[in-house]
């Protein structure tokens, strides 16, 4: 799979994606904004991913299948 945020000047910066699956996804200190630091997660954090694009309050975070 491929994690993005999309489109990412959308975030909110809550914290719920990182809080979730801190593999994947950072706020960036910068802005105050999720980045995904991990495009291609293995599959084992797939659950904690899908996590994070079911609770993402801004529904800005997208998984694609390889
Ligand atoms: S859960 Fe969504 S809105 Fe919240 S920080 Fe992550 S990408 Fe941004």
């Amino acid at each position: 799979m491929r994690v993005k945020i999309e489109p990412r000047d959308e975030c909110l910066g809550d914290a719920i994606c990182s809080d979730e699956c801190p593999e994947v996804f950072v706020i960036n200190e910068e802005d105050g904004l999720a980045m995904v630091i991990k495009e291609n997660p293995d599959e084992s954090l797939r659950e904690a991913v899908q996590n994070a694009v079911d609770e993402c309050p801004a529904e800005i975070i997208i998984i694609e299948e390889d």
